[in-house]
């Protein structure tokens, strides 16, 4: 059989085998998925005894995007834009092939919701590993101009200098927002995790804002409530994301496209209990 794993550290929280777990049953594919601690300073060790070990592909998390995107051999072009790898293809002959689902992740799942990202102006809260993953498919997707916000003003700047793009792209802190608004505001910091919101100025959402909140869990995070108080149009956490780029992954391994739908549904009922 077939073997698959998510790779970081921690692990034990990850859903992603529950998720491809899923996928395989519905698509009738039939492969094994496991969890795969790794040493903070074993990274490269484990991927290579894995793959000694018949692995044929490997979803990569905190903290090694950045190590995987190193390892790979080849990277599609987004990764090589990111800097960051989060799915691991095992080539023919043993060679590593790197792509980075989390941003294709986030804009499907903004468009199953019904928003569209093409003239809007767009807002990311955040520049750490997960802003900088979807950056290259915020940008594919045309938007009028994309604003990095963060508490760290210095790395917004950093990470909208490595973009360079048509459309204009900037870097602030969050004193930086005052006065602006956007259609889309996604919420890319970990500050949810804690119960915490950046600080936001009023008047941040145009009419008819979607809103985004990479953090998920069983009830609404901060983010959500805050889009929710202002009216947003959409007002939604991060569990479809995660879905969504398991699913882009497992389409890179098998060649099949799982139906997401009915697994988010479910992954929410289970969250929910
Ligand atoms: P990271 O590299 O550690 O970056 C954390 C970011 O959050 C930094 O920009 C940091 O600002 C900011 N931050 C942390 N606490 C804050 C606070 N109290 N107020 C304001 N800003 C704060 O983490 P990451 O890998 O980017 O991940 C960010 C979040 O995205 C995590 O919660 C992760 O679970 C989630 N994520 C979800 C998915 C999904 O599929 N749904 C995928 C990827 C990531 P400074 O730079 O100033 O420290």
């Amino acid at each position: 059989m077939d073997r698959y794993a998510v790779v970081g550290n921690p692990i034990a929280h990850s859903q992603s085998p529950r998720i491809h777990g899923l996928f395989a049953e519905q698509t009738g594919q039939h492969l094994r998925y496991d969890q795969l601690l790794a040493p903070l300073d074993g990274f490269e060790a484990s991927v290579r005894d894995f793959i000694a070990q018949g692995g044929r592909g490997l979803n990569v998390t905190v903290p090694f995007k950045q190590q995987a995107w190193a390892l790979a051999q080849r990277r599609s072009a987004h990764a090589e834009q990111a800097g960051a790898v989060n799915t691991l293809v095992v080539e023919a002959g043993g060679a590593l092939y790197g792509d980075n689902t989390d941003g294709i992740g986030l804009v499907r799942d903004l468009q199953r919701q019904g928003a569209v990202l093409a003239g809007r102006r767009v807002l990311l809260l955040g520049a750490g590993g997960a802003a900088r993953g979807v950056m290259p498919s915020l940008l594919a997707e045309g938007p009028a101009c994309l604003v990095v916000a963060n508490r760290t003003a210095a790395r917004a700047a950093e990470l909208a200098a490595r973009f360079p793009a048509d459309i204009p792209v900037t870097g602030l802190g969050y004193p930086g927002l005052a006065g602006q608004s956007f259609e889309i505001v996604i919420n890319a910091t970990s500050a949810g995790l804690t119960g915490e919101l950046p600080p936001l100025p009023e008047g941040l959402l145009a009419e008819e804002a979607s809103c985004y909140d990479m953090v998920y869990a069983a009830t609404p995070t901060a983010f959500v409530r805050w889009a929710r108080q202002r009216e947003a149009a959409l007002a939604s956490d991060g569990l479809g994301m995660l879905v969504e780029q398991a699913a882009e992954s497992f389409r890179l391994w098998r060649g099949v496209s799982p139906d997401t739908a009915p697994v988010i549904a479910l992954l929410r009922a289970e969250m929910q209990g």
